[in-house]
């Protein structure tokens, strides 16, 4: 049986624990393990984007777009967070939201693909999150029968699914209820052995588990940015393009700050080259403001300790669960193995919605999927072992009081 005492002990062994530090505590009696819907803020967000609104916008007007980098932020960022990835530097950006990029790459994946009229299956996970199925399904809406969808409903479809005639995968990384993680290198192998390429969503994966973008030959990827990567609320999102496939084509969206020559105003469009080319207009200067900080956080940590901590978090709360909830109804539904689990990990609980929203009550912020699960974000650079044995001990009460069935608790809010 995992004891409290061995929680702490675990906590007061942690290599990484002086990452805590760069982030705002949870309010007192508050465990947060809700990493995979919005990270914890980084400290130095409120100082930082006080500076930008008054050292920049209101003190240095038209002049900041150079004097406060405000032009090279997307870059900036992006090569600092590229390491999460597994992905060089130069390789990432980031912009626009995962939606955006999804669309962007997924198009320019397409456009390489094109001469190829054999190849027009786009295959996808419908039961997916819907933003990534409603990309695919979108572009074949307006693809005016050159594209096709074929779906795919479990992993083990993938295989059938990869044909001669696919142009694109695109796969979440980590499924953002079940928590399944694919085999990234081996899911690319096989898309590439039949000719096609894959574009990964690592939104449940980049920064909680190793992902190993360029040693896997991924060809295209986006990350959420406001969710493990603690980038604040409406931040920007990644986007990755594999260094060979650049500058080939047109990006999807050409827009002017896309160009080759931001500041010539003239003449035909000419795109700038590698990922820099999927910035379409104006970044979100306020947003990137509150993103350095998390970029700066993550430029420095030891990936290794970060995973190896995760590892830790997920194995113990499965465990505890098991301990003790078990007899209480509640079932592991992400997979048991931790090498096919993502940052999260997804139980089956009695009272659904109902428990979730008495969590909250109790200071637990997990969050809730249709028809009964509760989903436990382990974002290791703020969570501790002791956390996950309250949280787990406080469900436990709830469960047996049968709390859940109060009125108060049926009106779902999550
Ligand atoms: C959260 C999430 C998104 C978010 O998309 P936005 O366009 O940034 O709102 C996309 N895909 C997955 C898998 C997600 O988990």
């Amino acid at each position: 049986m995992i004891t409290l005492a061995a929680c702490e002990a675990l906590d007061a062994a942690d290599a990484t624990a002086a990452l805590r530090e760069h982030f705002e505590p949870a309010p007192e009696g508050t465990i947060f393990l809700d990493g995979n819907s919005i990270g914890a803020m980084p400290k130095a967000v409120p100082e930082r984007m006080a500076r930008a609104l008054h050292g920049e916008w209101s003190a240095l007007r038209r002049q900041a777009w150079h004097h406060a980098d405000w032009l090279d932020a997307p870059q900036r960022i992006g090569a600092a967070m590229a390491p999460l990835l597994g992905a060089p530097p130069q390789d990432v950006i980031a912009v626009d939201n995962t939606t955006l990029n999804l669309h962007k790459l997924l198009a320019y994946g397409l456009q390489l693909a094109r001469a190829d009229a054999g190849r027009r299956f786009i295959v996808y996970e419908p039961e997916g999150f819907p933003t990534d199925a409603h990309v695919v399904q979108g572009i074949v809406h307006h693809g005016q029968g050159r594209w096709a969808e074929r779906a795919i409903d479990a992993p083990a479809e993938l295989a059938g699914a990869l044909r001669d005639d696919v142009a694109m995968v695109v796969l979440a990384h980590v499924d953002y209820r079940s928590s399944y993680r694919w085999d990234l290198a081996a899911s690319t192998a096989a898309a590439h052995a039949v000719g096609a390429r894959v574009l990964w969503d690592l939104s449940h994966s980049a920064g909680v588990v190793p992902v190993g973008l360029a040693d896997s030959r991924a060809d295209f990827a986006v990350v959420c940015g406001y969710k493990y990567l603690s980038s604040g609320p409406g931040a920007p999102a990644l986007a990755y393009i594999r260094h060979d496939l650049q500058d080939r084509d047109w990006p999807a969206l050409p827009g002017w700050l896309g160009h080759a020559d931001r500041m010539n105003f003239r003449g035909a469009y000419a795109p700038a080259p590698g990922p820099l080319s999927l910035v379409t207009g104006t970044m979100p200067v306020l947003q990137n403001a509150a993103m350095d900080c998390a970029a700066h956080i993550w430029g420095q940590v030891d990936l290794a300790l970060l995973f190896a901590k995760h590892e830790s978090l997920s194995t113990t709360l499965a465990q505890l669960m098991h301990e003790q909830c078990g007899g209480l109804g509640v079932r592991q539904i992400s997979p048991a193995d931790y090498g096919q689990r993502g940052g999260h990990i997804a139980f089956s609980c009695p009272g659904g919605g109902a428990t979730c929203e008495a969590l909250l009550a109790a200071g637990v912020v997990s969050s809730f999927r249709q028809p009964d699960v509760i989903r436990f974000g382990l974002a290791p650079a703020t969570v501790t072992h002791a956390d996950l044995w309250h949280a787990v001990a406080r469900l436990k009460h709830i469960l047996e009081q049968q709390s859940w069935r109060e009125a108060r608790f049926q009106q779902v809010s999550v």
